[in-house]
């Protein structure tokens, strides 16, 4: 048996389900680390008495969740270039007793992109919160000329503001690829529950020339990608992106690496699939 000697976790209020503990625990066994991950639900009332425990205890690491991207920048020694360009901050890690602040959901987001032959020359985010964020950050590094369309103009508008893109009014989000390119789900619309059986993506307006790439990974097929494949667009689920951000925050943590297929059917069976 390995005794954990360093702890990981994850931050967030209200936290939820998270897979994020069982792929960094399956991590850590597989390299037989002395590491072991938690959930720490954290109200953002208590995340500054959290941060300075951090400094105290044996904290190897953390994931930063949903209010507490932005926050937890404040606290950091040093942020990187990617995090610097999202505004936000998902993960934390040490160096050199420095505390450092990334941006791993770029990386997941960017993942199976790479993977792609031949990448398209246009795209468009639809949501403007911070997956969003993410994704456009992804895209400019990219170079792809980027839509931003929210049901919030004001958000999209602030969002390319910051980051760059072009705004657009919802109403007008299927105007921007004439017909091919990348569209992004950046919104809970199709996810599991009351959303599921929602699309951000009118279904008629899918063509052989798109791609449709869904944050949302559960359900795996989201009626996005349902429907962009019936078309004969080609589908990207969420999980990629997923696994993505929390194998580029293992190698920060461990400087090592998990075998991605593995971590992706891990997740896979959690997810009932
Ligand atoms: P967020 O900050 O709350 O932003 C959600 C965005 O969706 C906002 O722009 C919001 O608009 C918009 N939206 C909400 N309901 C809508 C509706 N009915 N119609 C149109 N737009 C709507 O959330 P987030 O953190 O960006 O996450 C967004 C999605 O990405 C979630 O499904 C999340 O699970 C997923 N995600 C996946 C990964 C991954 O690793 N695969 C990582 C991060 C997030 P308003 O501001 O007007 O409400």
């Amino acid at each position: 048996m390995i005794i954990p000697e360093k702890l990981c976790g994850i931050i967030g209020w209200p936290l939820g389900h998270t897979m994020s503990p069982l792929l960094h625990n399956w991590g850590f066994a597989q390299l037989g680390l002395p590491l072991t991950y938690m959930a720490f639900p954290t109200p953002p009332d208590r995340l500054e008495t959290f941060l300075a425990g951090v400094r105290a205890l044996p904290v190897w690491g953390l994931s930063v969740t949903i209010p507490h991207k932005r926050a937890v920048m404040a606290a950091c020694d040093h942020l990187t270039e990617r995090a610097k360009a999202v505004g936000a901050v998902n993960t934390l890690y040490w160096r050199d007793g420095k505390l450092w602040g990334e941006n791993t959901d770029v990386a997941g987001f960017l993942a199976p992109l790479h993977a792609q032959e031949d990448l398209p020359q246009k795209a468009i985010v639809l949501g403007a919160g911070g997956a969003a964020r993410a994704a456009v950050a992804g895209l400019q590094e990219l170079g792809l000329t980027v839509f931003v369309s929210a049901r919030t103009l004001e958000k999209a508008q602030a969002l390319t503001d910051e980051l760059g893109g072009t705004p657009l009014p919802w109403e007008e989000r299927t105007q921007a690829l004439d017909g091919a390119g990348l569209v992004v789900n950046a919104t809970p619309l199709g996810m599991s529950g009351e959303r599921q059986e929602q699309s951000p993506w009118p279904a008629e307006t899918w063509t052989p020339s798109m791609t449709a790439y869904d944050m949302v990974y559960n359900p795996l097929e989201t009626r996005m990608l349902r429907e962009a494949k019936a078309a004969g667009a080609s589908p990207i689920d969420g999980l990629s992106m997923f696994v993505g951000q929390g194998l580029e925050q293992f190698r920060l943590w461990t400087g090592q690496e998990l075998d991605e297929k593995e971590a992706r059917s891990l997740l896979a069976h959690a997810l009932g699939l």
